[in-house]
């Protein structure tokens, strides 16, 4: 049976990193692990590991992106949760046997090996959830 391992990350959406910086980096005294350009996602984001797991930093770098149009909607702030899990493809099975709505029906080949898939926040009681398997 698939097992949630740990959270991987939770990820913010803010208007501009480097101000949201002075937060989370100046104030809080977390470490900017990196920061990196998704050009496919038409954003920016910023690492800050925090124990096992991370604070993920979310930027739009175009108006016509999704996080863009997230942000205008909704606003900056809890954006999505992201667990490990130790065999994902199995999992997307369970919760589809488990009649769980999912916005990724198979996994999708991220960067680095990684496979990743969201479940529908209407399935998740309002939380956008991400699962990631990692190499
Ligand atoms: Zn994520």
């Amino acid at each position: 049976m698939p097992k949630i391992k740990r959270i991987d990350h939770i990820a913010l959406v803010v208007e501009d990193i480097d101000e949201a910086l002075h937060f989370w980096r100046d104030a809080l005294g977390l470490e900017l692990d990196h920061l990196q350009d998704v050009p496919r996602e038409k954003s920016a984001i910023a690492f800050l590991p925090v124990g096992g797991s991370e604070i993920e930093l979310v930027q739009p770098t175009s108006p016509d992106s999704g996080i863009a149009k997230y942000l205008e909607k909704r606003g900056p702030g809890m954006h999505h949760i992201c667990l490990e899990v130790d065999d994902i493809s199995g999992m997307l099975d369970q919760l589809r046997a488990k009649g769980v709505q999912l916005i990724h029906e198979k996994a999708v080949n991220g960067e680095n090996g990684k496979k990743y898939a969201f479940i529908h926040p209407r399935a998740a009681f309002g939380a956008l959830v991400e699962l990631y398997e990692l190499p």
